[in-house]
Order: C-alpha cells, then structure tokens, then sequence
C-alpha cells in the first residue's frame, strides 16, 4: 500500500502517485493498493492559505487506534479512516507520502521495530532515517495494528520527502515509492519500469528518545531550528513551554523535525541522536 494526503495539503505523494497510476507500470508480483487519503481536505487547497487544507475536522494521522476506529465518534477524517481501513489491514507494506512545513532533508521514519529499520535499510532511499514511535496526540497510520507489532512481519515506513510544495518533493516521493517496490519485491531487481533509486551506501539512523509535547498555551523555540541541528551540550535550552524550560537531556542531541506552529498537546520537537553516538 502506498499511501499520499493523509494531510491533505502535502500534495507531492499524491503527484507522485498519480504520475506512478498514469504510467505502464504494472507490478512484476503482488498487488498494489494506492490510496489518496484525504481528498475532501485537499479538495479545499487554495492556494493563498496553503497550510490550512491539512485536514477538516482533525488530523487523519493521529486516528488510527482501534479504540478511536471503533468508537462512535464522528468526523469526516474518521469517516474516511474507516473506510481506509481494510486496505490498510490487508496491506503486508505500507509507504505512508508526506511533507514537512520547515525545510527539512528527506527522511524515512522507521518506528521503534527492528523490522521497520530492516526494510528502511533495505530500500536504501532516502538518507535519512528516524527511529520514532509517533506522537502522544494519536496513532499514525505507520504504526496502525500490526504496522507496530514486533511479532510480526507487516512493515510499515513514513517519508517526509522535504517541504510542502517544494518543487523537488514530487521526484522525491516517486523515487521512494520506487524504493519502496524493490524493497518489497514488487519489482524484479533488474526491473526498467523504474531506475532504482542511487541508495546511499550507507544511510544515517536517528534514534529518538523523547517527543517533546506542548503543555501551555505559550511555547517558542529559543532558535531558528529546523532539522537535524546537533546541540552539543546536555542541559541547554532549546525552548520555553510556558514557565517551563525545554533543554536538552544529553550530549549531541539532534532537532528532529520542530513544528512551524507550535500548539499545546502538539509534539514541538523530537529529540534523537545518531546511532553511533548511542553507546557513548
Ligand atoms: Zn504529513
């Protein structure tokens, strides 16, 4: 399953999907369930309020619990979850498309399971990866049911393909599907539907520790981050939540992903560091 617009203004996943649905590929084993998620949000982009189209009623990525897919709340991004959900369920990968409202280099976010750092490895693409387990808003869609259940072999990756509506984002995202589909074995690996995307030969793992979720009502960060800043020192401030101070919990701790607009209970900031830096 590939997945794009589960907020309904990162447009280049579905860009990419389209041109994938619009060209001859066929599979060359199993089959592929493409999925463009939030189509009633999108269907609202205007471009002079491009942020505001990222969702209706709430956000379609912080939905997929089974207590919130089973209960009897009512919204139009629960509506649709629902209807996405057996495709989701039957689904052994998922390549979940988004974009990141700060510039920011692409990245795969991989969960906390091995499996889903094997098959980010495996594809090779982006540089980038994450090793996060989501936000305490909601459940992702990457980590719905089995996608975050280390006993079994569903594996589940989100790309972040860089920012919304930069102009590369769109090539991006097709080269990680095309990532994604050698990856998976859908496509043969001498397969000329698609140029296999140059992997790195070897890809940077960050490990997360903390989301930082917004407690008050009046959060700012004490820098203009925007990705990926390494701060040396454990104990420095990297932001204000109210008359609470944000700092750093260890040494060479890296800035994954700080939000545009902070909001309470939103997450602000994952904080994470390099793989080999774990052992220090
Ligand atoms: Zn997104």
């Amino acid at each position: 399953m590939v997945s794009a617009l589960i907020h309904g203004n990162e447009i280049c996943g579905a860009i990419a999907l389209d041109q994938l649905l619009s060209s001859s590929f066929a599979p060359d084993r199993g089959s592929l369930i493409a999925v463009f998620a939030n189509v009633a949000a999108f269907s609202r982009f205007d471009t002079t309020q491009p942020y505001a189209s990222r969702f209706i009623d709430e956000d379609m990525n912080r939905l997929w619990s089974r207590e919130i897919l089973d209960s009897t709340r009512q919204s139009v991004e629960l509506a649709r979850a629902r209807e996405l959900r057996p495709f989701a369920e039957a689904a052994d990968f998922l390549l979940d498309l988004h974009s990141t409202s700060l510039p920011a280099p692409a990245m795969l976010l991989c969960g906390s399971h091995n499996k889903g750092r094997l098959l980010a490895a495996k594809m090779g693409y982006p540089f980038h990866v994450v090793a996060d387990e989501g936000h305490s808003s909601g459940v992702r869609l990457r980590d719905f049911g089995d996608f975050n259940n280390g006993s079994t072999t569903k594996s589940s990756v989100l790309v972040e393909c860089g920012q919304h509506f930069d102009s590369e984002s769109p090539t991006i995202a097709l080269k990680t599907i095309a990532a994604f589909l050698f990856a998976c074995g859908m496509l043969d690996q001498d397969s000329e539907q698609f140029p296999r995307p140059a992997s790195s030969t070897e890809q940077r793992l960050i490990e997360v520790s903390h989301a930082v979720t917004i407690q008050s009502d009046c959060f700012s960060f004490s820098g203009e981050f925007q990705c990926f800043e390494v701060i040396p020192k454990a104990g420095t401030r990297i932001a204000q939540d109210g008359t609470h101070d944000v700092v750093t919990p260890y040494d060479n701790c890296v800035l994954v992903m700080p939000a545009r607009q902070p909001h309470k209970g939103q997450t602000a900031v994952r904080l994470g560091r390099y793989v080999p830096d774990t052992k220090d």
